[in-house]
C-alpha cells in the first residue's frame, strides 16, 4: 500500500505535493483533489466514485492527519467530509496506472475512463 513521507500544500501553485516511499513525488492541483472528493454527499452511497470537476478557484483552508492512513481536508467552502486515505490518494495520483490526471470513475475500486 501507497504511504507519503511528505504532504506539502503549495499555496501560491494551489497544489498538494505528495512524495511517497520511494521517492516519486506527485502533485495534485486542489480543485482535482475536490473532484475527486470521496464523502457520500459528494459520491453518494454506491460502489462507483466519479469525478466531479470543481471550479478553479477551489483552494484548501486546512489540512490534518487522519490516524496513520488518510488526509482530511477542508476547503474553503467549508466543505470538510472527505476523508482521502493514502490509498485513495495514491489512485487519483498521475503515477497510478493508467498514469495521468483521472477525471472518469471508478467502480469498485477499478478505474474506467
Ligand atoms: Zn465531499
Amino acid at each position: 500500500m501507497a504511504r507519503p513521507i511528505d504532504v506539502a500544500h503549495i499555496s501560491r501553485e494551489n497544489t498538494l505535493s505528495i512524495t511517497w516511499e520511494g521517492g516519486v513525488t506527485s502533485v495534485l492541483p486542489v480543485p482535482y483533489l475536490r473532484g475527486w472528493c470521496p464523502c457520500a454527499s459528494c459520491q453518494g452511497h454506491s460502489n462507483t466514485v466519479s469525478f466531479h470537476p470543481a471550479p478553479e478557484s477551489t483552494r484548501v483552508a486546512a489540512l490534518w492527519e487522519v490516524g496513520a492512513y488518510a488526509l482530511g481536508v477542508r476547503f474553503e467552502d467549508g466543505h470538510d467530509d472527505g476523508i482521502y486515505s493514502w490509498d485513495w490518494l495514491w489512485k487519483i495520483s498521475e503515477h497510478s496506472a493508467p498514469l495521468g490526471p483521472k477525471t472518469g470513475r471508478f467502480v469498485a475500486g477499478r478505474y474506467t475512463p
